[in-house]
Parts: C-alpha cells; structure tokens; sequence
C-alpha cells in the first residue's frame, strides 16, 4: 500500500507533464470529465482496498504457511528477481481470464471503460477485482514466495504499468520485444477488432508473443479507445457495477435455471440463447464512434474539479492514516468518500438532480462529522471544525458561482430518464 502512497505524488507530476506535453504538441488527450472518472475510480479503488486487499493477503499467507513446497529466502536477490517473472506470469493469465470470463470482466472492465487514453486511465481500476483475483496468485504461495516478496513485487508490478498509458511515446525498437510499452499496451486499450483481446502481459510482453496473444500496433488502424458497450457515465460507482448489472439483468430474464448459473463464468459476451433475441445488443461501427461527452460550462467544471481535488486528498490522506484508522472508521470513510465521488460524477454529467444532491452531501457533512466524533469512531482535531464550515460555505458559493455560469451558457440540465448518451464531435 504505501508504494502507492509514495507514487502519488509522482502520477501527478507526470500527468502535469504529460498535460504539458499535449499543450506543446497540440494534443487533446485529456477531458476534464474523463480524466476525474478515471481517478475517482483510482480513489475508490485504493479506499476500498483498504478493506477488501485482506482476502487477498490472509489466503496468500494461509496458502504460504501451510502449502510452501519450498523455503525461500527473503533476503535473497535471486528470490525476488525470479518471483517479479513469476508474478507477471500469473498476472498474464489473471488478466486474459479478465478479458475472456464474463463475472472476471465485470471487474476488469473499469481499467478499459475510458475512451481517451492518458497516464489518468492507469489510475482508473476496478474496486471488485479482490473476490476472484487472488486465486491467480496462489502459484506464487505454494512456490513459497514470502508474503512480504509476493505484496512488494505485487505493488512493482502495478507501478510499472502507469507510465504505458500514454500516446506520447513512440515504438520503443528491441524493447517492444521483450517489455509492455506505450505502444502495445494502446493496442491492448483498443476495442478495434484486429486489437482486441491482446497483449495482457504487466511487465513482459514475452508470454503474449508465447501464447499467440500478441498483436503489434498498426499505422493503418489507429487505435479506438474504449469498451464495444460503453459506459456513458462519468460516475465512478456506476463504472463498478455497469458490467454485473447487464449480466444480473440477462440472468433474471433467462427461462433456463443453467442459463442462470453459467453465465457468469462463459466467455465475455456470451448471453442466454432466449434473452439474446429478445434483447438484441448492437455491435458497433467504429466508423461512427464519437465519445461520450456532456457540455459542462466553465464554472461547473471548475466547481467539479475543486470538488474532486478534495476528495482526492481525502483519499490520500486516508491511505496515509490506514495503519490507525479502526475498521468501522474505515468504512465510513469508505462510505464518504464513495457517495461524494457519485455525487461530483452526477454533476459533470449535469444530472437535473446534481445540484440538490451536491447540497445535501454538504449539508450532511457536519452533522456526519459530529456524529462519528460523538460514537469515538473519528475525531475533528484542533482547526478541523473551523475547515470544514468553511468548506461547506465555500462549496455553497461554489455551487451558486457554477449554476450562474451554466444559466449563462448553457441549456438547463437533462432530466433523469432521458438517457446519459450525449455526443459530440471532437
Ligand atoms: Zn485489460
Ligand atoms: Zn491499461
């Protein structure tokens, strides 16, 4: 955990550049909305890890104390070199079930949902993956990889992974061959025909090009980013459930009881034979591809950003504070700072119902607060009632400062029901 505390200053030094790099170059990689869904999914994702990372870790030690066929040395170079190949293999066939299974996909599918694709969409990962994902690293116990070489490698292996996520970086010559890179992890990205279902390797590309997994990027297709059913949301909880939703829907709607049970564990796609005709999905044509967007006025986006920067220290500072927070605390913060993030993703996607439910989560705030102080679950030390009064008055001007400048730019919000889905070209 605290590898990614001590990286986050890093990813947003990167993104700052790559932000720059995009302004230099006359790039338009980055949306506002875009960028903040994909780290609000990152936030979520390390705060819930807080609580769920636990399956992960006592089955790992379970699996380590009792199943070890061999004592490794934690001390030892040689362990961690070789467990660091070890784990991305595991990860190769963890990630692939990812894309091929379709209960692994609903988890998986966060990482892929972004149609842009920048160092943000590193950060944006699935807050679900803990209920299968640590049976793909048992291998790694029953070798005898010490827990504490198996978290730390685990944690590397993740980190590397940020800096592929740009369309800055060229081919890399004699690296392609052996290691990820920006350009076959774009392709990995891709929902292109020719692209998809490629390149899962972590760290090593070695096992797609030994699997006949491997597809190299291709002038002649420029990647699509993005997921064949898209989001159409920015809001990061939404993004969590979308792919669990469609299959719940289709298992309820099935006749056949063995539909039912299958169909979490057959291929991605697959679909019970009777919902299927009932229910026809589009396949889509790339050629009419346009993204997601929702026209935000300058103050909302300002307004939302502020928000976010918020919730993102708050996000921080909870993982910085993990070591002493009690459980129930935990998941309250948790809590906190799931129904925030939903609420800032309604706003940018101007819900009619945004405004009362950014006022709401305010005006809960304090009285929140008081409570958790007087059950002793958190306490707001010294200054910390000053800050968040002002806070709360701050983000009501805000809001007021925002639905002024949208009044003045922009046509009223869309109301529920009317569909998420508004295009535009960019
Ligand atoms: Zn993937
Ligand atoms: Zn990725």
């Amino acid at each position: 955990m605290a590898f990614v505390l001590y990286a986050v200053p890093v990813f947003f030094l990167l993104i700052a550049l790559e932000l720059f790099a995009d302004r230099v170059r006359g790039m338009h990689n980055y949306r506002l909305a875009d960028a903040l869904s994909s780290i609000s999914a990152g936030v979520l994702s390390q705060a819930t890890g807080l609580l769920t990372k636990v399956v992960g870790l006592l089955t790992y030690a379970f699996a380590w104390e009792h199943l070890a066929l061999f004592d490794l040395p934690q001390s030892a170079l040689w362990v961690w070199a070789c467990a660091f190949v070890f784990y991305d293999f595991c990860y190769y066939w963890h990630h692939r079930l990812g894309h091929e299974r379709n209960v692994l996909w609903a988890a998986h599918a966060v990482h892929h949902q972004s149609e842009d694709y920048n160092l943000s969409t590193a950060l944006r990962q699935s807050s679900t993956g803990f209920v299968f994902g640590w049976l793909f690293y048992l291998p790694l116990a029953v070798v005898g990889v010490p827990p504490l070489v198996f978290i730390s490698i685990a944690a590397l292996n993740l980190l590397y992974q940020f800096w592929v996520h740009t369309r800055h970086i060229p081919k890399l010559g004699w690296f392609e061959w052996l290691f990820i890179t920006p350009s076959n992890h774009r392709v990995h990205h891709a929902q292109n025909p020719i692209y998809m279902d490629r390149n899962y390797g972590g760290v090593f590309i070695v096992w797609d090009r030994l699997f006949g997994t491997f597809q190299e990027e291709l002038d002649e297709h420029p990647v699509v980013f993005g997921v064949t059913v898209p989001l159409a949301s920015w809001n990061p909880l939404w993004a969590n459930v979308q792919v669990y939703a469609g299959l719940w829907r289709d298992a309820r709607c099935t006749a056949s009881w063995w539909d039912r049970l299958r169909i979490w564990f057959m291929r991605t796609g697959w679909r019970p034979a009777d919902v299927a005709a009932r229910y026809r999905l589009g396949k889509p044509d790339l050629r009419d591809f346009r993204k997601f967007e929702v026209p935000l006025a300058r103050g909302e986006q300002i307004y939302a950003l502020l928000q976010f920067v918020c919730y993102l220290l708050a996000g921080v500072g909870m993982l910085a504070c993990a070591d002493w927070l009690s459980t129930t605390a935990t998941l309250l913060a948790c809590l906190w700072i799931t129904l925030g993030l939903y609420s800032v993703g309604a706003w940018l996607e101007r819900r009619s119902w945004a405004v009362r439910c950014e006022c709401w989560r305010l005006a809960l705030n304090l009285p929140a607060a008081w409570l958790s102080e007087m059950l002793g679950i958190f306490s707001l030390q010294g200054s910390g009632w000053f800050w968040l009064m002002l806070y709360t008055l701050a983000s009501l001007l805000g809001i007021w400062l925002a639905c002024r400048s949208a009044a003045a730019a922009l046509s009223p919000p869309i109301e529920p029901g009317e569909g998420q889905q508004q295009h535009h070209d960019d």
